[in-house]
């Protein structure tokens, strides 16, 4: 009887540290949504030439380091 009360422990702590290990999991993954959040609020560069704001990963640079929102305000400007 005394090893089914031990096995019944076991069983208990093993269920325990398998529970805790998953909470970890979950909390693991709660850092990848900081991340893509972050990537929703991307920083917005205004255009050189319109003066839209764009998120910065769609801008387009010049030689001259101005930040454009097309490549096609990009030539205008150059233009200009
Ligand atoms: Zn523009």
């Amino acid at each position: 009887m005394k090893l089914l009360l031990w096995a019944a422990i076991a069983v208990f702590v093993i269920w325990l540290i398998r529970s805790n290990n998953a909470s970890t999991t979950i909390g693991a993954g709660r850092p990848g949504k900081p991340g893509k959040a972050a990537r929703q609020i991307e920083p917005m560069v205004q255009c050189a030439h319109c003066g839209v704001y764009v998120p910065v990963s769609e801008t387009v640079t010049d030689t001259s380091g101005k930040v454009f929102c097309s490549d096609e305000h990009r030539l205008q400007h150059a233009r200009s």
